[in-house]
């Protein structure tokens, strides 16, 4: 007998829980919240019944407006283009480092490949494309530990929108009228976004390549891993990539210089504080293009209080090695003075000049020059 009863007990006290834990089981939100509704009408006094009711009705009502909110936002979120959940990443990584708002969102981007991991790997221009052949070309970001540089070509960025949009005067700046009539100019500010994204930003690309070691320059077979294993002692930060352009990273710079051939390349890295010129070598070695290069080079050193040039070597695989050694494109690596993202005005105030005077600088005509003067010494030759 008292078995039974215990059964029925244990009977009474399972469905009692069952009936609690069947509302949870739903897998439709809107039935949980009146299952909730039931629940709490079951608790409340007859007298507070209909209150309670009209209570819980408004609930539901904002429970199914927030539902749509919720999906709207989720519709959004889902339509957003690479380009928008970029700028997102970029304006976080501006608050991270207090760079204010970026202006990342209203900057007109292009874009062909992606990253590693999916970002795109943007670029963007000022004057109209093949319009000219004074092309210059401004690369940021390429080491993503390499913080100031990035902002630095958002400075660049900035700075010629204003210009276009005739919001500066050119000629307050330098003394000469600026404008995109007859020049072209390309801006690739993060050309790494993969590790200037991550929490701790490295040098190296998503797949563990610098991808400054990574270009297809002549030496690279020979020389590239070797020189790694015995001169770097296989250090992991300038690890070159089994294959020269392996990484999309690597094929977007190589890219940028095929389509618009620039006539100048400006590479801004950071922390060794000095200004390296590869390209062609001088007056005396590299013909006009060559002196009007090394001119360039020491006006915009002067034009940033004397900032230090020094003949820095190039490398297996890198910028200077492909461009300005082996495609004689005058290639200025801009090291600043350190990645410490406070430095960022200090650094952009110190070369806005430099930067102005370099994009303004002709390099094209005397670049027909010296075509006229290589003519003319195969004339003699002949
Ligand atoms: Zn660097």
């Amino acid at each position: 007998m008292l078995k039974k009863i215990k059964i029925v007990l244990f009977i009474l006290f399972i469905s009692g829980c069952a009936r609690q834990i069947m509302p949870l089981s739903q897998p439709n939100k809107n039935k949980v919240n009146d299952s909730a509704i039931e629940q709490k009408s079951q608790t409340t006094p007859l007298k507070e019944e209909k209150k309670s009711q009209k209570t819980t009705k408004v609930k539901k009502v904002e429970f199914e407006k927030t539902q749509k909110i919720s999906k709207v936002t989720k519709q959004k979120s889902t339509a957003k283009s690479p380009i928008e959940s970029y700028c997102d990443r970029t304006d976080r990584a501006f608050k991270k480092h207090r760079w204010g708002k970026s202006s990342c969102h209203d900057i007109g981007w292009e874009y062909v490949r992606t990253s590693v991991k999916g970002r795109p790997l943007v670029w963007t221009s000022f004057g109209k494309e093949g319009s000219t052949k004074d092309v210059t070309l401004i690369l940021c970001g390429v080491h993503g530990d390499e913080i100031t540089p990035v902002k630095f070509c958002y400075d660049v960025i900035d700075y010629f929108k204003r210009i276009e949009e005739g919001s500066i005067v050119s000629e307050e700046i330098h003394g000469e009228v600026m404008d995109f009539k007859n020049r072209f100019l390309v801006v690739a500010p993060l050309a790494n976004p993969d590790s200037f994204f991550k929490k701790r930003p490295t040098r190296m690309n998503a797949n563990g390549v610098d991808i400054n070691r990574n270009l297809p320059t002549t030496d690279f077979k020979a020389d590239a891993m070797r020189l790694w294993k015995s001169r770097y002692r296989r250090d992991p930060r300038r690890y070159p990539g089994v294959k020269a352009m392996s990484e999309p990273e690597t094929v977007f710079q190589v890219n940028l210089i095929k389509r618009f051939k620039p006539l100048k390349i400006i590479s801004v890295h950071a922390p060794l504080t000095m200004l390296d010129y590869d390209g062609p070598a001088d007056r005396h070695t590299g013909g006009l293009v060559g002196s009007r290069a090394n001119q360039l080079l020491i006006q915009m050193s002067e034009q940033a209080k004397g900032y230090k040039i020094k003949n820095y070597p190039f490398f297996p695989g890198s910028l200077g090695n492909y461009a300005g050694n082996e495609r004689n494109i005058p290639t200025y690596t801009l090291e600043l003075p350190s990645s410490n993202a406070r430095n960022h005005s200090r650094y952009w105030n110190l070369f806005k000049k430099s930067i102005h005077h370099a994009v303004m600088h002709d390099l094209h005509s005397e670049v027909a020059l010296d075509k006229k003067t290589e003519g003319n010494k195969s004339q003699k030759s002949n």
